[in-house]
């Protein structure tokens, strides 16, 4: 079985889940920028943050064979901080770069006017950079939401098919389903979507524009419940080709319209343990 998980900050994860995810099949994944918990002051904080997404991640994915590509984006959380906002005129130099394959997290967190704002930005800079969008729903009133969110894609002009409207739930799946946008759920270990509610919604509405991810970061998440989805698939009757559209040919479809998508690594790279270096650090001695 192989898996492409088209939502995981792996920054947040250690080397151990690497080794774990490449043996379970999980052989390639996007990062998309996002929240990292304690709030940014400068929008240096966020460079650093974008670079390290571009150039540090891959290089340690690709120590198990794990092939890595990012999206980039003010996210939500931090749209409506001043001290944050400037980081959206840095973005056009970010989303030329070669494995950036969509611009993302955007969307909404407490919808708010500052959040209307950066979303609107970000979805004409997709526009402009001819990127596909990674959009996050709130968690809280998720439906209306989720409405808004589809009513700005709308007024945003872009292509439906290059929309991705992600942590989609059983009351949400079906404002999204008839829009021609791709409809992301994201699993997790106790709250929100389970592997047995996602098979009852793969079910109900088919594999079409399906992406499952394990949004697995700094939270309580696990980066094998994408596999976990997968198993409780096959295991409700769904046949191995499902699986594979599922988890592999679809977010390989929705992210290489991006053009960037290049997964020639998953044939060429050996998994290597071996003591790497790069920029002077070790993978071994982690973060000194
Ligand atoms: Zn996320």
């Amino acid at each position: 079985m192989r898996i492409f998980d088209p939502h995981i900050h792996m920054t947040s994860r250690t080397t151990d889940d690497y080794a774990r995810m490449a043996a379970a099949g999980v052989l390639a994944v996007v990062e998309p920028s996002f929240w990292l918990g304690q709030p940014r002051t400068n929008p240096g904080s966020f460079t650093d943050y974008f670079d390290s997404l571009l150039g540090w991640e891959p290089y340690r994915a690709a120590q198990f064979g794990v092939v890595h590509h990012a999206t980039i984006a003010l996210n939500p959380k931090e749209a409506g901080d001043p001290r944050c906002v400037p980081v959206l005129d840095l973005l056009p130099r970010y989303l030329d770069k070669d494995r950036v394959v969509a611009v993302g997290e955007i969307g909404y967190d407490s919808m708010t006017p500052e959040e209307d704002d950066a979303f609107e930005r970000q979805l004409a800079l997709a526009v402009e950079h001819d990127l596909p969008a990674l959009v996050h729903t709130p968690h809280r009133d998720k439906a209306r939401g989720t409405r808004r969110t589809l009513e700005l894609v709308a007024a945003s002009g872009i292509d439906p098919g290059r929309v991705a409207v992600d942590h989609l739930n059983e009351v949400t799946v079906g404002l999204v389903s008839g829009t021609g946008c791709w409809m992301g759920f994201s699993i997790y270990p106790e709250t929100k979507m389970s592997p047995p509610r996602m098979v009852e919604i793969l079910r109900r509405h088919g594999t079409e524009r399906v992406l499952v991810n394990s949004a697995a970061d700094w939270g309580v998440s696990d980066p094998l419940l994408t596999l976990e989805t997968a198993n409780a698939m096959l295991a409700a009757g769904f046949d191995e080709d499902d699986v594979d559209r599922v988890m592999w040919r679809n977010p390989v479809e929705f992210y290489a319209q991006s053009g960037r998508l290049d997964l020639t690594g998953l044939t060429a790279a050996e998994p290597s343990f071996a003591e790497p270096t790069f920029a002077g650090s070790s993978i071994k001695r982690g973060g000194e």
